[in-house]
């Protein structure tokens, strides 16, 4: 048990197979950089010196299932492209098709959603001219419609990276190096094999872009997959890089944006990881702090505590009111955007506060030289859309955008297996819950609710359901800051089994010893469901389970999420899965009307206070005489707080973090 619990924790490395046992964590290897790095592009030449780079035949998470071979099979492969040896035409395309297989046998996909082009202006007094200038670039937009047409169906051709000892042919510091060893990953995951040539890359060339014209990533990958190596990784290459010329000039230089606090924290706590020894520094941006760039002037009257560090990692809310109160100098000049889980992150909560910060950062950023990326594992078109707009609407030099989609987009991981338990009502749920308690309880697990409310109605009815106390806990956005911390310490420590929560930890929290999550209240969209599941099954580990409990008034909402199931089911070999065929064909289809209210309200009845729908075992007396005497004790805290005048919250800057102002994930759509 104890051994189950100590892999929650996220600082807990993978056991390392023996022969890529990297250095030890502090130190750096003597020599990591290769005097003269590998070649990048696939050439017969480069071939041999690849095999240093493959060297890492050994166990790697595999996402879909495909035999843990891909080290084995690269060095092999190019070992033959060697022997052919024939003319230069042949070789250029032996390496294309090479470059396809890894692409296709990683299930990595890259399109160019779209390209600013280097076409020149066209001269407004020119009649006759004009016209036919007009056909042709009329003809030509046609062929460039085509080509991308083309594209799209097949995807582009950029060599993945096949294993970590490549990050040494992008000029990668060999302390930040060192630090991706010391995580004691064996190889790249599929995201940061496709994701890593395209960031790392200052000169990348891409098919139809022009040439020099910077590059933008959108990427859709599997929860759990590594996209956060994938994206900070880049970003500290990049930070360093620049401070070679900058001579290392105290601001802000890049900002991360997360949905929930617990993610920031998480994220930020993997930056430090690998910005370890370098001098790049990292905050958790809170309420009461003013963000400074090093552009920045600061009034010397002004005695709001600055944040300085390099790299900040921020909820937007929070980020946005700093931006506005520290006026028109502030985020000027920045290198780097990321917006983690940018689904939600664009969706209509959040929204108006994240567009204002990316904006603000796009605009005032210098002379183009802001990179961006996106990440989630699901991504709506219209977001996807939205997001090349914002993109392309930067005031100098527009990028090209490029999207990485790895397996496929928007389903759930099927290495999870998933059903759905129909309870019929809210007293059969409560009952399967137990019953699951009694029979086949494997902490540590997460149970999803709908609403706060829910959440701790829920804990308040199971707090004493296991013989040892303090094994249950709820954890939503309206506890205390220092609350909801602790949770999380207790939750990765294995002292909590069982939590209950909100959506506020649906998406991106990383809880490696969870194998089995619970929706006990349905998701609020299939988006929220494949999150949800997305808890256990990370980084490719086998064993994780997820049941999703339904009565007969989410029938009218389950379609979406039982067609994950069975396709997810269908990608690992299982067959139907966890939803048997004569379920899902009686159930009706979902209407977009129906989609809506879900999300806004999740399912309307478990809102109200109808006693069929509440979570409760308990006669309505009893209640009474516990809501009284809830009531009483609670007036006397808040008397209490009222006379200590000073809030229990301190965040960094000593500033009260509190309520942000704002809501995050799960505590969004007015039903919490
Ligand atoms: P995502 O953001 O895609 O949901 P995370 O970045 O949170 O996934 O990573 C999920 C887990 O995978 C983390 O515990 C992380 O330490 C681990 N991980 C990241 N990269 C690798 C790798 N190359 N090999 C093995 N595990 C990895
Ligand atoms: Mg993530």
């Amino acid at each position: 048990m104890t051994d189950v619990f100590r892999l929650l924790t996220r600082s807990a490395t993978f056991s390392r197979p023996a022969q890529s046992k990297p250095a030890a964590s502090k130190s750096v290897p003597s020599n990591p950089v290769p005097s003269k790095p590998t070649p990048v592009v696939l050439s017969a030449k480069g071939a041999k010196k690849r095999k240093i780079a493959v060297d890492a035949d050994v166990a790697v998470p595999d996402f879909f299932g495909q035999g843990q071979k891909r080290g084995a099979e690269a060095t092999a492969s190019a070992g033959k492209r060697v022997k052919r040896d024939g003319s230069d035409d042949e070789a250029a395309e032996s390496d294309a098709k090479e470059v396809w297989r890894r692409l296709r046998a990683n299930k990595l996909k890259f399109t160019v959603l779209s390209a600013s082009t280097d076409e020149p202006k066209e001269d407004e007094n020119a009649g006759d001219k004009k016209k036919k200038k007009k056909s042709k670039a009329k003809e030509e937009e046609e062929e460039k419609a085509q080509a991308k047409k083309k594209a799209k169906k097949t995807g582009i051709l950029i060599p993945p990276m096949m294993a970590f000892p490549e990050l040494r042919n992008y000029n990668l510091s060999r302390r930040v190096y060192a630090n991706v060893l010391a995580q004691g990953y064996a190889s790249p995951t599929e995201v940061q094999m496709g994701a890593l040539p395209v960031l790392m890359k200052s000169d990348l060339e891409v098919e139809g872009v022009s040439k020099g014209t910077p590059v933008d990533l959108l990427v859709c990958a599997p929860t759990g997959s590594g996209k956060t190596l994938a994206y900070v990784l880049p970003l500290v290459n990049r930070l360093l890089r620049a401070r070679k010329e900058d001579g290392g000039k105290k601001g802000i230089k890049a900002v991360i944006l997360a949905p929930t606090k617990e993610l920031v924290g998480q994220i930020a706590n993997e930056v430090k990881k690998l910005i370890e020894g370098t001098g790049i520094k990292v905050s958790q941006f809170k309420k009461g702090h003013r963000p400074v760039s090093a552009e920045d002037t600061v009034p010397e009257d002004d005695k709001t505590p600055c944040v300085k560090s390099d790299i900040v990692v921020s909820t937007p809310l929070v980020l946005k009111h700093a931006i506005e109160s520290a006026g028109e100098s502030s985020m000027t000049g920045l290198m780097g955007l990321v917006l983690d889980e940018a689904d939600v992150l664009l969706d209509e909560l959040f929204l108006e506060q994240t567009m204002s910060i990316w904006k603000t950062i796009r605009d005032r950023s210098k002379n183009g030289c802001l990179r961006t990326s996106l990440w989630s594992a699901t991504m709506p078109s219209t977001t996807e859309n939205l997001m090349t707009k914002t993109l392309l609407e930067s005031p100098t030099n527009p990028p090209a955008v490029l999207r990485l989609v790895v397996g496929i987009k928007d389903t759930s991981l099927p290495s999870i297996s998933q059903s759905i338990v129909y309870a019929a009502t809210e007293a059969g749920k409560l009952l399967a819950l137990r019953n699951l308690f009694t029979t086949s309880l494997r902490p540590p697990l997460l149970i999803f609710m709908q609403s706060i409310p829910r959440a701790q109605a829920l804990y308040n009815e199971i707090q004493y359901d296991l013989p040892t106390p303090g094994r249950i806990a709820v954890l939503h956005s309206e506890l205390t800051d220092t609350v909801r911390s602790e949770t999380m310490t207790r939750f990765r420590l294995g002292e909590i089994w069982i939590l209950i929560t909100t959506d506020i930890l649906s998406r991106g929290m990383d809880f490696r010893g969870v194998k089995l999550v619970i929706n006990y209240d349905l998701p609020t969209s299939v988006a929220s469901y494949i999150h949800r599941v997305g808890r256990t099954g990370r980084a490719g580990s086998e064993g994780g389970s997820a049941i999703t409990y339904c009565t007969k008034e989410d029938i009218p909402y389950i379609k979406g999420i039982a067609n994950v199931i069975r396709a997810s089911a269908k990608g690992s070999g299982g067959g139907e899965g966890g939803v048997q065929k004569w379920l899902l064909d009686s159930l009706p289809k979902t209407s977009k009307n129906d989609k809506k209210k879900l999300k806004l309200h999740g399912v309307e009845v478990r809102q109200g206070k109808d006693a069929k729908h509440r979570i409760s075992t308990k006669s309505g007396f009893q209640r009474k005489m516990e809501d009284r005497k809830r009531g009483a004790l609670e007036g006397s805290r808040r008397r209490k707080l009222a006379e200590a005048s000073e809030s229990e919250d301190e965040g960094d800057g000593g500033a009260p973090l509190g309520n942000e102002g704002g809501k995050e994930v799960g505590e969004f759509t007015g039903f919490d």
